[in-house]
């Protein structure tokens, strides 16, 4: 079992989204082990994203990430990261497959819509930034035949 972190942007917080990206992260089979919304001011978005301090869209990406609420889940299943990723799409939603989350609902390639961590050790970093152990939940899905 592999946890990993996602977020539904400010973008897609506003246009009602929210239900719908965590619909289809259910639908892949994944376990929601935890949730809530919280709003980043800019310094948090800075240290959420400090990987991309030397990006030159890094100025631009965190006053995004800082300007609504977001909703921030754990997902838990068979390698979820790479899982997550494959449901976000690419990072560009021009570019991102027909029937990922970016491809539908994502406006540019920096308001996508969706976050999803990268690696075991950006998992591990961005699960802790915004939970802690008791916050977050084990479950057995149970999915019934036919049941959706
Ligand atoms: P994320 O980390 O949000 O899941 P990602 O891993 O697909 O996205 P990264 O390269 O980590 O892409 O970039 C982080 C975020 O920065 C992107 O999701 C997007 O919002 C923004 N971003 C990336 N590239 C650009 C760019 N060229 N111009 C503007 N914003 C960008
Ligand atoms: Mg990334």
């Amino acid at each position: 079992m592999e946890r990993t972190l996602a977020i539904v942007k400010p973008d897609a917080v506003a246009r009602g989204k929210i239900g719908e990206i965590m619909r289809r992260f259910e639908e892949a089979g994944l376990r929601i082990s935890a949730l809530k919304m919280v709003r980043l001011n800019k310094r948090q978005a800075e240290e959420f994203y400090h990987v991309h301090r030397a990006r030159p869209f890094f100025d631009s990406l965190t006053t995004f990430m800082a300007s609504g609420p977001v909703a921030v889940l754990v997902l838990e299943g068979e390698a979820a990261i790479s899982t997550v990723r494959t449901i976000m799409g690419a990072t560009d939603p021009a570019r991102a497959s027909p029937g990922t989350i970016r491809r539908d609902l994502g406006t540019s390639i920096e308001q996508n819509a969706v976050h999803g961590s990268d690696s075991r050790e950006s998992a591990g970093f961005e699960v802790s930034y915004f939970f802690r152990g008791a916050e977050t939940f084990d479950y057995d899905r149970v999915d019934r035949r036919g049941g959706g």
